[in-house]
């Protein structure tokens, strides 16, 4: 256990060193679409005719994942309820409808993590819900804020244009739909576009291969509650990527294969879980009125910097945080310099990922395994990971790790992956190797949106995002967009900025309905003074330049201007929120113009 306890500058060579190995100057371009070389059709839901859509509608949202569903539910509370969400998936869900692998859980509290459980009831099983939970939890939103019979699904939206002289969207999707929107919303989600990693030859395994996002369970048998994938008994299986999915789908695949070989490029960090059920009577006795908003708020208190006296919610990612500020804290009053303050963070830090490459050695019987699950790196340049099974799995006599040494998959042939020059025959090949991250947002959604006087959001968005909170952008009137960068940025629980972001958008249009307001848009004024107060803030907080290459850093480049602002408040996400309240609640809206 020598290698957890180096100094501080070995420490720090060796995170250098582990980067410089996987620096590639292709950056994203290193990784291809999922279209043209695997299945992207969706594996859950046979797709049904029905006729084209016409007409008009109050609302529009182009995406069924926690973002139209909290902005749908939001405005049907507001009075608003002629809501059309348009969704690519068979379903409510996003991201839950198309992550249903063995073993996806959250790695956020469930009682923060899913949304609206008060206003639906629902009491969460689980610490950590899995997967069928949460997209149960969707469709409960879906059916009882009536979103569900209106909704249009496995529609791609091909056209979105603004009429000025009419004052509202005309919206044209795949399925020949023709209609209009008085307003629109936009949540198509960060991760939602499957990415394949451009290892040479990848085209000629003759094998079967499916992406993580498409689970096959008619090739492995099982189901997404983690019933034993019977088919791959006598399976030989390769999964490639070793990142937050891969850490949740290993011990099932595990328990199932024939024979599981994990092709590794960098380790990801994996601290302890601790996952358990949630006893009825201690949740009855917490439930009471308003309940999930203040844990919403003790959550965000805790982990993003605030001054939280409790930790209601006492996971992983309040842990983290707990652990940073008790080490500032520890500091002398008159010893708290911004330069002494980063080095006693660094120092949490060191302790933590010198407990978490132990926790390795103590679980991991090979000690050669052992060495390469280890991540070398501070904890938050890499998503950080929670799991309890993961690490042990690769005790299993049939689970074996390929350790690639930071260079990925050399390439693939016609009978599998070829690494260091050996040739792993498999029968099947399953791709845990994300989502594309860091793309145009006009290129990741699949349109671009054009808005007043013909503007496009790709023009407008050229050199990077500019909104209002991350949810005006001037050009594009009676828009919105839901999702957290350049607003509270809470990305250790996005669920929070949807809530909030869905609240403000019904009072909004409640505001503009009320007073037979047509338009609504932004101030190039205020959307400029709000990019101003975001560049002066003190950046991104994950990631660096320091870090290995991953979806953090831009994949190691060099920031670029699009890079930076992608941002939150600088006071952070709970000064936002209260920020945001305060704007929401004055009735002014300051810097939007109603016409
Ligand atoms: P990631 O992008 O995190 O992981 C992709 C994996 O593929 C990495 O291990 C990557 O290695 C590897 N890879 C890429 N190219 C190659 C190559 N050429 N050869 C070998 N390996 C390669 O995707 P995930 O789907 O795991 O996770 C995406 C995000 O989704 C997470 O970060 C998280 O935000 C979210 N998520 C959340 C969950 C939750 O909340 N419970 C669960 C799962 C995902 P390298 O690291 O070297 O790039």
């Amino acid at each position: 256990m020598a290698d957890t306890t180096l100094d501080k500058a070995a420490l720090l060579a060796r995170y250098r060193a582990e980067r410089d190995k996987r620096l590639r100057p292709d950056g994203n371009a290193q990784y291809l679409p999922l279209a043209g070389h695997l299945p992207t059709d969706d594996p859950y839901t046979p797709r049904t005719e029905r006729a084209p859509k016409t007409g008009h509608v109050r609302f529009a949202f182009i995406g069924g994942g926690f973002a139209g569903l909290v902005t749908g539910a939001r405005l049907v509370e507001a009075g608003v309820d002629d809501v059309c969400i348009l969704e690519k998936g068979g379903g409510f869900g996003g991201t839950w409808y198309w992550n249903r692998y063995p073993g996806a859980q959250c790695d956020t509290a469930s009682m923060v993590y899913l949304p609206l459980l008060e206003e639906t009831g629902h009491r969460p099983t689980e610490k950590y819900a899995h997967a069928p939970e949460i997209l149960a939890q969707c469709q409960r939103i879906g059916t009882q804020y009536g979103l569900q019979e209106r909704a249009l699904f496995h529609t791609q939206v091909q056209d979105l244009r603004w009429d000025e002289a009419a004052a509202h969207w005309r919206i044209r999707t795949d399925r020949g739909d023709d209609f209009t929107a008085d307003f629109i919303g936009l949540g198509t989600g960060p991760l939602h576009v499957p990415k394949l990693p451009g290892i040479p030859g990848i085209d000629s395994f003759a094998g079967h291969a499916f992406h993580t996002s498409r689970w096959d369970y008619a090739y492995t048998g099982g189901d997404p509650s983690g019933a034993l994938m019977d088919k791959l008994a006598d399976k030989r299986v390769a999964l490639i990527g070793t990142g937050a999915t891969a850490v949740q789908c290993v011990p099932h695949l595990a328990r199932a294969c024939g024979s599981l070989h994990v092709f590794q490029r960098t380790p990801s960090s994996v601290d302890v879980r601790n996952n358990g059920p949630i006893d009825p009577d201690w949740f009855t006795s917490i439930a009471t009125p308003g309940w999930q908003q203040r844990w919403l708020e003790n959550f965000t208190a805790n982990q993003a910097g605030g001054n939280a006296r409790e930790d209601l919610v006492q996971d992983g990612w309040t842990e983290l945080a707990r652990r940073i500020r008790a080490k500032v804290v520890s500091l002398p009053p008159e010893q708290r310099t911004p330069q002494s303050m980063l080095a006693a963070f660094e120092e949490a830090d060191h302790e933590k990922m010198n407990a978490i490459r132990a926790r390795v050695d103590a679980e991991v019987h090979d000690p050669a395994t052992a060495q390469a699950l280890k991540a070398w790196y501070r904890q938050l340049c890499k998503r950080p990971c929670f799991h309890d099974a993961y690490l042990q799995a690769f005790n299993q006599p049939n689970c074996h790790l390929v350790d690639t040494d930071g260079r990925g998959v050399e390439r693939i042939t016609a009978r599998g992956p070829v690494v260091a020059g050996v040739q792993y025959e498999v029968d099947c090949i399953v791709y845990a190797s994300g989502f594309e991250v860091g793309t145009p947002y006009t290129a990741r959604s699949g349109f671009d949106l054009v808005g007043r006087d013909g503007l496009k959001l790709s023009d407008a968005w050229a050199d990077g995002m500019r909104s209002l909170h991350g949810v005006h952008v001037h050009g594009f009137p009676n828009a919105f967009f839901v999702q957290p960068t350049q607003g509270a940025n809470l990305i250790s629980n996005v669920p929070h900025n949807l809530t909030e972001s869905g609240r403000t958008i019904a009072t909004i249009v409640r505001h503009a309905l009320d007073r037979g307001q047509r338009r609504v848009e932004v101030t190039q004024a205020a959307q400029d003074a709000w990019v101003q107060l975001l560049l002066s803030g003190p950046g991104r907080m994950i990631g660096g330049p320091d870090c290995t290459p991953g979806y953090y850093n831009n994949e190691g480049q060099a920031p670029t201007a699009a890079s930076r602002l992608a941002v939150g408040y600088p006071a952070g996400p709970s000064a936002y929120f209260q920020y945001l309240a305060g704007w929401r609640s004055s009735g002014r809206f300051e810097g939007l113009a109603f016409s």
